[in-house]
């Protein structure tokens, strides 16, 4: 192993001397920081002082044990990988050891590159731990993070509510007190299904991340699946003045996947189009097939969205703040929860988008495979 590659301290606890050497000698000429110690005693006070990366501990030493000297290594430090040295042919020793708490064991009488693929794979361990515990942190702080994100974001329509309920509270049956009435129990609702909104959004990220939505892996069509969602959206096209259409000349678009996934998906999608659109504008899905792919396009001819926004609209709660958008409801998870779902089925989601023009979401999916189909089987084209 060149010197620069490797890093680490190990400590290594052996009564007998030569072994101390040899493997003092190995490990120094590979570039790690070594300790040798004589004995139990001695070695668990280094491991103290050096909380090392690795200890290679001889099992039979006089005074304290090897099998005592694991024990309390591992109270010392939980995360200390442990190779034993063992006798010749003693595999009931190495079993208990491995037992105890050791990760590896070493059998005498053994080679440098032996010491050196241990020590190696002790290591990769260690990497592998500290990495592990590292993602496990950031996953908590994460939550924690969202925890309080979402407590802000359902307390703040909660605030609003109660301030109108106390106006609506406080109106009497003066001229005019009806209407007034209804306005304020009207933004009452409003904010109201804002948080509705953001409960739904938030249990639906929870669930494509915990697994739940995409359990099944179903051949779908999509095609009918958007023709679905396309249907049940031409009411609130209707009220937004926006005009919708489905372009999927092929008579079916087969992926793996779950239908409650891929419905939200471009359920998600679709109702941003019309959302973020503008009065007299259309709403177009195109589909096609490509390189073993179907790529789905969803075009708007909306507010459009800054190149500066691009690499943020995916993020958790992302919106856009400007005067074209703040008055569309929304709770920032729809885009989240479309990544996740295409990334779960091996996909990709992009974005081009220019303001006052328009945006265009392409989902690209793999394509349904039959088994033992041709790589260039593609579906059929209506007759
Ligand atoms: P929201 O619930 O706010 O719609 P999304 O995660 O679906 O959340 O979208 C994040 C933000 O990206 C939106 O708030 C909006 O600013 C922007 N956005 C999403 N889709 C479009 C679109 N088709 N046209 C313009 N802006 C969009």
């Amino acid at each position: 192993m060149a010197e620069s590659e490797a890093s680490g301290t190990v400590v290594v606890i052996d009564d007998d001397y030569v072994m101390r050497l040899t493997c003092r000698q190995i490990l120094d000429k590979d570039g790690f920081q070594v300790e040798t110690l004589e004995d139990g005693a001695q070695g668990l006070e280094a491991v103290a002082r050096l909380k090392p990366d690795l200890v290679v501990v001889d099992l039979k030493m006089p005074g304290i044990s090897g099998m005592e000297v694991i024990s309390r290594l591992r109270e010392l430090d939980p995360q200390v990988v442990i190779a034993v040295i063992t006798g010749y042919a003693s595999v009931a020793s190495a079993v208990d050891a491995i037992k105890a708490g050791a990760y590896d064991f070493l059998p005498k009488p053994f080679t440098p590159d032996e010491l050196r693929l241990v020590v190696a794979r002790g290591l990769e361990h260690r990497r592998l731990m500290k990495a592990s515990q590292q993602r496990e942190i950031e996953r908590e702080m994460m939550k924690r993070r969202f925890v309080t994100f979402v407590s802000h974001q359902l307390k703040t329509p909660l605030v609003a509510i109660h301030q109108y309920l106390n106006v609506l509270n406080h109106l009497d049956g003066t001229d005019g007190g009806r209407d007034k009435r209804k306005a304020w129990s009207d933004r009452c609702l409003k904010r109201a299904d804002e948080m509705l909104q953001l409960i739904d959004d938030w249990l639906t990220l929870s669930q494509v991340e915990g697994g739940r939505l995409l359990k099944r892996r179903e051949r779908l069509d999509l095609k009918g699946i958007i023709t679905g969602i396309l249907d049940s959206y031409a009411g609130s096209a209707q009220t937004n003045d926006v005009s919708l259409c489905g372009e999927l000349p092929l008579s079916e678009y087969p992926v793996p996947g779950d239908r409650n996934c891929v419905t939200v998906l471009f359920d998600n999608l679709i109702d941003n189009a019309i959302k973020y659109n503008r009065p007299g504008g259309t709403v177009r899905v195109v589909a096609e097939v490509s390189r073993g792919e179907i790529v789905i396009d969803v075009v708007d001819t909306g507010v459009g969205i800054s190149p500066q926004h691009h690499g943020s609209l995916f993020d958790d709660f992302f919106r856009v703040k400007g005067d074209a958008t703040k008055d569309i409801p929304g709770s920032g998870l729809g885009l989240t929860i479309c990544q996740r779902i295409v990334a779960e089925m091996g996909g990709r989601i992009e974005v081009e988008s220019e303001p006052g023009v328009g945006s265009t979401f392409r989902v690209r999916l793999p394509m349904w495979r039959d088994q033992g189909q041709d790589e260039d089987n593609s579906p059929r084209s209506d007759p």
